[in-house]
């Protein structure tokens, strides 16, 4: 099942697909009434998709929508907290991040590294990112396996914190190097407006399958910068949901990014950023792809 935020006549519409995103419902016209994607989130059961597939079923075809029409927005636009990332979870992204900062890149790394990023209004799919000319003179893209909690967890254990997923996205973990490395914490160099682009949709679990078993890449301006897979990620995706919720409550809805492979634009020899007219497109195998556009 995928799960898309659509704009429709100056409105947010969930919708829903059960066909890998070629057709779908607005939740609305499946009996779902919910506000937004996170309502939906919090008071989804386990059950969901087999009741989704059988109201699918069901539906009046002709109310079906052709989401290559629809104006997508984020799947979650406006997340209920902070945005918890990975850092330096791919090694090759280690070894490039290193050679362009040795001081906030460097040395070694026995635990994993976490973040977050302010996210008021996710980018949406297409969306024009500014490129913030007199602030950031290091614009940088990060493709990341997006991970959405589909309930609270708290002490959960590696094998059943998969079971808490209720799905999973493209996030573009945008970053301003010169802030991100300046302040020394990364949080102001990752939060500026528009910093989050994440779409097109939020995939559940059954269409994924091994979560660690997708290709992930991006393009600049169609040039292929990383090509990777998520099994190479150096903290898992229940092991970074077992040692967060060791101590700490992780809400419905939490959005945690898993980090981004080697191929940035600061590890390029010599780097090389984003500017004003570039494109940026973020893919992973079995979600799709999400393109951004950096602006004046
Ligand atoms: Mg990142």
């Amino acid at each position: 099942m995928r799960f898309y935020t659509a704009m429709i006549r100056n409105k947010e519409n969930i919708i829903i697909s059960a066909d890998g995103g070629r057709k779908g419902y607005r939740a609305s016209d499946l009996g779902l009434e919910h506000k937004d994607m996170n309502e939906l989130i919090i008071n989804a059961d386990g059950s969901l998709t087999d009741n989704l597939a059988e109201r699918i079923d069901k539906a009046d075809q002709n109310k079906a929508l052709l989401i290559a029409d629809l104006k997508l927005c984020a799947p979650i636009p406006r997340p209920r907290q902070d945005v918890i990332c990975l850092g330096i979870n791919y090694d090759e992204h280690a070894v490039e991040a290193g050679r362009f900062s040795d001081e906030a890149f460097g040395g070694e790394r026995p635990f994993t590294i976490y973040f977050s990023k302010r996210v008021s209004l996710a980018g949406a799919p297409g969306d024009v990112l500014p490129s913030y000319k007199g602030l950031v003179d290091s614009l940088d893209y990060e493709s990341e396996l997006g991970v959405v909690l589909g309930r609270d967890v708290k002490g959960i254990s590696e094998n059943d914190a998969l079971k808490a997923v209720f799905g999973y996205t493209v996030i573009n973990d945008i970053s301003a190097r010169n802030l991100q490395t300046r302040h020394k914490q990364w949080y102001l160099g990752k939060s500026l407006d528009g910093f989050t682009p994440m779409g097109p949709c939020i995939v559940t679990p059954d269409e994924i399958g091994d979560v660690h078993d997708l290709n992930i890449r991006s393009y600049v301006n169609g040039e292929i910068r990383q090509n990777s897979n998520t099994r190479y990620m150096i903290q898992t995706v229940e092991g970074a949901i077992a040692e967060l919720s060791a101590g700490m409550t992780l809400q419905a809805g939490t959005i945690i990014a898993t980090g981004t492979p080697a191929g940035v634009g600061m590890g390029m020899k010599p780097p090389c950023f984003l500017k004003t007219g570039d494109e940026v497109v973020c893919e992973i195998e079995k979600i799709g792809q999400l393109r951004t556009k950096i602006g004046e």
